[in-house]
């Protein structure tokens, strides 16, 4: 493996890294962070992401006659890593951009590229994905919201769930069964659905974390146009697949490193100023051996995704990594917000308007919503069992 950027790489990463500080209000990360009110929170995520459209840095890696970049694989992974580098806020079209984006891109018809992409890429159409049900989630293919085809469209009944960012969307991509009769995988389609349409009903769910981040959605006689099918008929499946290999691909796991070794320094200073009993949290050997644990593992997160890049860049699929790369960033994530609880011990719940107390608060928020790593986007025993049947070769 080469890791060495070419010159032309390396000037997209300075000229990113310039525009970030440009763009991003001064102190921003250090002083100056998010509205800490979840509305007022999601709206300022959906001006950054406006921002970075107007800027250029929006579907960087999309063709450029679809509104995006063009940028490589490569460029990819460098605007991932640079833009948690600079702390730039978390977007709430991601669905959009990384999942309904890429799947339209992939399997869309002309006409739907041209009809969803630009509203896409510019952020001014935000999506939320339909896919889990309460009684398929990581067996998808048992969904059982119903889509008849009347004439020249389909009427949707049915009920989703955990449908994050619903609330803010103007789209949703749904699995949808548009056949009962045969095999669960062949009786499905991929909609496009219109979240305006009369008949959809969104619920908020309240989250372990306090946040309202996902929701129940429910589709009582809801009218979908029968072009907003992507795929064929009964082909739902198949796509899917290809949202689900982007939603847990390395572009996502190298920017995300990026953002737990930020949280992890932030820790370590944080213990070097807590005391217990005389001596600096840190120098308790017992935490300094899970630290560097820690920093271990998120090594590695960065190490195979970037063996992920070189194998798709050397023509190999997105499949086969993608499970190894999801299911070993969330356990890391995971362990190194457990080692901060541990170490912080009593001190962890605290939060307030001083700066000390609400960095301490913040490991706390970010342990409990690191509770959802190994549940979303297919969980750690699925991952496993994908791992030993399709990389493994092990008998089902
Ligand atoms: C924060 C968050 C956001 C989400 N956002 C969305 C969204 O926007 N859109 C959407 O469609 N979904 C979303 N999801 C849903 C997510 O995809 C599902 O929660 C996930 O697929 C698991 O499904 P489930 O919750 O129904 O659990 P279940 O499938 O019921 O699983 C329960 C437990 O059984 C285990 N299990 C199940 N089957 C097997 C098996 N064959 N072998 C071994 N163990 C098994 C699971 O690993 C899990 O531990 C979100 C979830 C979270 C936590």
């Amino acid at each position: 493996m080469d890791f060495t950027y070419s010159p032309a790489e390396n000037e997209f990463r300075l000229e990113l890294r310039a525009w970030l500080a440009d763009a991003l209000p001064k102190g921003w990360g250090e002083t100056v962070f998010e509205p800490e009110d979840e509305r007022e929170r999601a709206m300022f995520r959906l001006d950054w992401e406006r921002k970075l459209h107007a800027g250029g840095w929006s579907g960087i890696n999309w063709a450029r006659e679809y509104g995006g970049r063009g940028a490589s694989l490569i460029e990819r992974g460098i605007f991932a890593e640079e833009m948690a580098r600079a702390r730039a806020p978390e977007g709430i079209n991601i669905i959009g951009h990384n999942l309904a984006g890429t799947t339209i891109l992939a399997h869309g018809t002309e006409a739907q590229k041209k009809r969803f992409l630009p509203e896409i890429i510019s952020s001014r159409e935000v999506w939320c994905q339909g896919f889990s049900e309460p009684n398929a989630g990581s067996d998808l293919a048992s969904v059982r919201t119903r889509a008849e085809l009347k004439g020249d469209r389909f009427i949707v009944n049915g009920q989703k769930i955990w449908t994050s960012y619903a609330q803010y969307a103007q789209w949703c991509f749904a699995l949808v069964r548009t056949d009962p009769d045969v095999a669960k995988h062949k009786g499905l389609s991929f909609l496009l659905i219109d979240m305006r349409s009369p008949g959809i009903t969104i619920r908020p769910l309240r989250q372990i974390s306090g946040e309202c981040e996902f929701n129940e959605t429910f589709f009582d006689n809801v009218e979908v146009p029968a072009e907003n099918i992507v795929g064929d008929l009964n082909g739902g499946w198949k796509i899917a697949m290809t949202t689900l290999t982007y939603e847990r691909g390395p572009e996502d796991a190298l920017g995300r490193q990026v953002r737990f070794k930020q949280e992890l320094d932030k820790l370590m200073l944080t213990l070097a100023r807590t005391m217990q009993g005389r001596r600096a949290a840190i120098d308790n050997p017992a935490i300094r051996q899970r630290l560097a644990r820690a920093i271990t593992e998120l090594e590695i997160v960065r190490l195979n995704a970037l063996r992920s890049f070189s194998r798709i860049l050397e023509g190999g699929d997105r499949g086969s990594d993608a499970s190894m790369t999801k299911l070993y960033w969330s356990h890391a994530a995971q362990n190194m917000y457990e080692v901060a609880m541990d170490a912080l011990g009593p001190l962890a719940p605290l939060s307030g308007q001083d700066p000390a107390a609400a960095a301490l608060g913040r490991f706390q928020l970010s342990w409990l919503q690191s509770k959802a790593f190994t549940i979303y986007s297919g969980s750690s025993e699925i991952q496993r069992n994908i791992i030993g049947e399709r990389v493994l070769g092990l008998p089902r």
